[in-house]
């Protein structure tokens, strides 16, 4: 079986290469990749799948499907990149490439997450095909995966409810089946109205909207004393008001991410984090107003399916590279920091984990397959 797809995708490697290559090339952010999600469907539509666009009334969401029987096998694929991360390919050091026309680029990898699901979608539905198995094949073009959370609105508009299961994957420095958990979180903007004046002749006159958005940020820093010790939230000021400091400023706005293990857990804190806000604008007399921008469940591994695709990993076997692959990842492996280095493994905890990465050392590039282990 497994010779039998590595030969399906083989034979149209070439078409999946051109496809990466140009959604590399069109960068496009979250919510905006209208013609990235136009590329993959026009592939799909050519392999005979049919297109729903439209999902969940995002017009860079889109689901593809072959057949109509048997059980229904998604593939999620993922194709927005990230601002400021315009990279020209095949050069190991920081360089922009003013052809892409923007300064956006695919510092994640989701050229390659939308293309090889692609790849796996069309292959799965050819060798089914080919043992005149059923089933529904779909793939689903899901937008905003980076800071968007896209698949969140196509689950409320129950475009998950009736499948059998699902894959994705993401490109990584190791071959690994991601068998933990993640934290869910919530995004919300709070915006400060408060009153313009003179700050040096009539400040008694002003209500300061970057005073009520330091006072909010104080009063949350003290609330992590209080909050689960797994909780994680941060901030970004996206708006301070202006460049004056002789003005009593009138807008503010930050945006908060917050994180924890459970759901309720997140809720719980982004209450708490309301009040700190009310209390904050209650303090400077101003208007505060919380746009609530996005939330997502932490995510629960499928165990059993988690096992058994380890076990077809270590059937199909790891990637091998050639000795230019090898140079090639040589340079970017001197750009890093130690730090950075560390930071590119998943810490062994298990004696053969531990046994794993000590016979594979001082690779650049992971040749071999990382053992499963449910705790990662
Ligand atoms: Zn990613």
């Amino acid at each position: 079986m497994f010779k039998t797809i590595e030969t399906l995708i083989e034979n149209k490697k070439e078409s999946y290469f051109t496809l990466s290559d140009r959604i590399w090339d069109i960068a496009e952010t979250k919510f905006h990749e209208r013609e990235s999600a136009k590329t993959i469907m026009a592939v799909l539509k050519e392999e005979g799948f049919s297109i729903e666009t439209n999902i969940a009334d995002i017009d860079t969401a889109f689901i593809a499907t072959y057949g109509s029987k048997g059980p229904v096998i998604g593939f999620l694929g993922e194709y927005d990149a990230l601002p400021e991360l315009n990279q020209k390919s095949g050069v190991t050091k920081k360089e922009t490439d003013p052809s892409f026309g923007t300064t956006n680029g695919h510092g994640c990898g989701h050229n390659l997450l939308g293309t090889a699901s692609l790849a796996a979608a069309i292959a799965t539905r050819d060798y089914l095909k080919e043992q005149n198995i059923d089933a529904q094949i779909r793939y689903y073009g899901c937008p905003a995966e980076e800071g968007g959370s896209g698949k969140t609105y196509m689950a409320r508009a129950h475009a998950f409810d009736d499948l059998d299961m699902a894959i994705c994957w993401h490109p990584g420095t190791d071959n690994a089946i991601i068998g933990s958990p993640t934290l869910a979180n919530i995004q919300a903007v709070f915006e400060f109205k408060g009153k313009s004046s003179h700050a040096a002749n009539s400040p008694d006159m002003g209500r300061s909207a970057l005073d009520a958005m330091e006072l909010m940020n104080v009063g949350a820093n003290y609330l992590r004393e209080h909050v689960t010790s797994e909780a994680r939230y941060h901030y970004a000021v996206l708006d301070g008001g202006g460049m004056q400091p002789s003005v009593v400023q009138a807008h503010s706005k930050v945006l908060y991410l917050i994180r924890a293990p459970k759901g309720y857990q997140v809720k719980e804190i982004y209450d708490r984090i309301c009040k700190v806000a009310e209390g904050a604008a209650l303090m400077t007399e101003t208007q505060m107003t919380v746009h609530f921008d996005k939330a997502c469940s932490n995510y629960m591994p499928n165990k059993v399916y988690s096992k058994l695709m380890a076990e077809c990993m270590s059937k199909v076997g790891a990637p091998q590279f050639d000795d230019t692959d090898i140079a090639f990842a040589k340079e970017l492996h001197a750009s890093l920091s130690e730090e950075d280095k560390k930071f590119m493994m998943v810490p062994p905890v298990t004696p053969i984990e531990k046994q794993v990465l000590a016979a594979n050392q001082g690779k650049v590039l992971a040749d071999y397959i990382y053992p499963y282990n449910e705790a990662h």
